[in-house]
């Protein structure tokens, strides 16, 4: 019987973090099983920056973006001596389990910990949408809303000037945020690193609204693509058209997290830790076709993430 457990958060930091901690801690709670937070993801682990939560400690945080246990990148954590520190960390603590919420990287500091005999639960948490083994990551649906917030304001200074727009945004090497807020805020042109594109083919569309008496265009790239200030210059080469560029950057990865997202996260936390409770370690939990899923997190990293092609082709069919 697991007597104490432990949550860590790592990596680039995503809104709904803060809900999957306090719904490991309360779960945990709830189930008379004691918690401990590790700060500072793998680089707290090693160096033993770890305290014990209460029920009061997540209180006042589902509704905040970034992580209440902070997140880091730790080099260290990929070397066996890194991770044997980790794991002593751990046992001197008592804590029999530890659920890691953070991205494909985090997934694979899990992945050791799990190799190393010690059960390890993975909870997807990244903007990007790129894990594999669930159909949704807790902070995707609120950076998609802050995208599509961005974009609808841009498309007004763009209608009013007739101007084209380039906006960048983020997704790592996945093009999903680049194509379901391309969707989303009807932009004429996506372009993402899974479908490959031609230049020929984004005038040719540009010159056909102008065409029809469209007022401006928005175009939003992938940052796996390129930058969109290159994507700009390509375009310049292709054609006279004066463009904008926007780079959203990093206000993607705050902010209050949506209502999908802190009920995402809720339900991953807490089923990690009846994972933990079972005594199933090595285990990824996801979400598809609105289900709770979980897979051996080595089968789960060895899947590949795959970006709803449908979707690209709908915004194609929609934005003629
Ligand atoms: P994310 O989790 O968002 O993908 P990173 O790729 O930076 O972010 O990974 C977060 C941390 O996970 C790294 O700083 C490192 O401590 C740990 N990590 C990443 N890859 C490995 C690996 N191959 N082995 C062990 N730990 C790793």
């Amino acid at each position: 019987m697991v007597k104490r457990i432990g949550v860590l958060t790592s990596g680039g930091d995503a809104p709904g973090m803060n809900a999957a901690v306090r719904a490991v801690v309360r779960k945990a709670i709830y189930h008379n099983i004691e918690v401990y937070g590790v700060y500072q993801g793998y680089q707290g682990l090693i160096s033993g920056n770890i305290k014990k939560l209460e029920l009061g400690s997540v209180g006042d945080i589902i509704q905040r973006g970034g992580t209440m246990l902070y997140s880091a990148r730790c080099e260290e954590f990929k070397t066996l001596e890194g991770q044997l520190k980790g794991i002593e960390q751990l046992k001197k603590h008592g804590i029999e389990g530890l659920v890691v919420i953070g991205g494909d990287g985090s997934y694979m500091g899990a992945k050791k910990l799990t190799e190393h005999g010690y059960p390890c639960v993975g909870v997807p948490g990244t903007i990007d949408n790129d894990i594999p083994g669930t159909e949704f990551t807790i902070g995707f649906d609120t950076a998609l809303n802050t995208v599509l917030d961005s974009i609808d304001r841009i498309r007004d200074t763009a209608t009013s000037h007739e101007r084209t727009f380039i906006i960048e945004v983020m997704g790592r090497n996945a093009g999903d945020i680049a194509l379901w807020t391309g969707l989303a805020g009807g932009a004429e042109t996506i372009i993402i690193p899974e479908e490959g594109f031609s230049m020929d083919d984004v005038v040719a569309r540009l010159n056909k609204g102008q065409e029809r008496g469209k007022k401006h265009s928005v175009i939003v790239v992938a940052e796996g693509v390129m930058s969109g200030t290159e994507f700009a210059e390509k375009l310049k080469e292709a054609t006279d058209m004066e463009t904008r560029v926007s780079v959203l950057g990093h206000i993607q990865r705050g902010g209050s997290p949506t209502a999908a997202d802190r009920v995402l996260a809720s339900r991953l936390g807490a089923r990690a830790v009846e994972l933990l409770l079972d005594g199933k370690g090595g285990r990824a939990v996801g979400i598809e076709a609105n289900k709770l899923v979980d897979y051996d997190i080595i089968q789960a990293l060895a899947m590949k993430h795959q970006v709803d092609l449908d979707i690209y082709r709908l915004s194609k069919e929609l934005s003629i």
